[in-house]
């Protein structure tokens, strides 16, 4: 079992400040809190540089603005904190959580007239259990569950009230004895996974539900561009699960979870060892380790 995270030892920046882990507290009457309107972001360190840095705070800074309030701080100061952080904690691989929120002043749903906080959290992570996770490959089920229509809430926000949904049909993956979900939207096409975007390999090309409804990840973006630069032939596209019949390999990508091969969609099966997935897998790791 691993240390709950108000038990661990280190440095937290908030509001500018560099303070102790344990004093990194807030009202439990913060507007953030209580409404779900927190933003936030999880960004790798590998060999202790944080990874796609400025694009993360930048999403961070987008995130905020599209659902309605400016973070206090310059993205680039965020990148700053960040890096003195990790230094200060001295991590070598691990996680960065940054997130930023409104605070205490209101309990009107509007929130208006709130300060904003925000607080950068960063600690060494252990990635064996996904490494062990990607010999054998995911095993996910199809959520009952529908992605929001694409003018139902700012997909591209990551806000904390979305993933009250994301934690919910994870759960209830779990529960029926599988490791994830594909969601489907409410015209039965493809979107993604409960924290990651998903991938289909047919023939020798690559094939991605088009990120208008979801949250295009730059991990996403990533992949896309390695693929480009492989000179693989990519496809955006609307995916169905009959498609995933004529798939020989599928994948997830994530900052968390990197390239995550897919082992099953309910009773489809994949290919853990297909040439390109590897291929990918090897390139993304080689730009990580850089
Ligand atoms: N979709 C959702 C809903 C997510 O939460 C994430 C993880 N942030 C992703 C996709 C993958 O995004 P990224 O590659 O930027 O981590």
């Amino acid at each position: 079992m691993q240390l709950p995270f108000d038990q661990r030892e280190g440095t937290i920046w908030l509001d500018g400040k560099y303070i102790e882990w344990n004093d990194a507290n807030i009202h439990i009457l913060s507007h953030g809190l209580q409404y779900g309107g927190l933003v936030f972001e999880g960004i790798r360190i590998y060999q202790g540089k944080p990874f796609k840095l400025k694009e993360h705070m930048a999403r961070l800074k987008n995130s905020a603005e599209l659902i309605g309030f400016e973070l206090e701080h310059a993205e680039a100061e965020l990148c700053a904190a960040t890096e003195e952080l990790i230094k200060l904690n001295k991590i070598e691989n691990g996680y960065i959580r940054p997130a930023a929120w409104r605070g205490t002043e209101t309990m009107l749903i509007s929130g208006a007239g709130t300060k904003t906080h925000v607080v950068i959290a960063a600690w060494e992570s252990f990635e064996w259990m996904r490494h062990e996770r990607k010999q054998t490959g995911v095993r996910l089920m199809v959520s009952k569950w529908r992605k929001a229509n694409p003018d139902a809430s700012p997909y591209q926000a990551k806000v904390a009230g979305v993933y009250a949904i994301a934690s919910m049909v994870k759960n209830e993956a779990e529960a029926a004895g599988y490791d994830d979900v594909i969601m489907l939207d409410s015209d039965g096409n493809i979107t993604e996974s409960s924290t990651s975007n998903f991938f289909a390999i047919i023939g020798d090309e690559l094939y991605t539900p088009i990120a208008d409804r979801f949250l295009n990840g730059i991990t996403r973006q990533t992949i896309l561009q390695i693929a480009s630069e492989l000179g693989v032939v990519t496809h955006e596209v609307k995916l169905t699960l009959d498609d995933l019949k004529r798939a020989s390999a599928c994948f997830l990508t994530g900052t968390a979870i990197e390239i995550m091969p897919i082992k099953s969609v309910e009773d489809i099966e994949f290919e853990l060892n297909n040439d390109l997935l590897q291929k990918l897998q090897y390139s993304y790791q080689r730009l990580t380790a850089t």
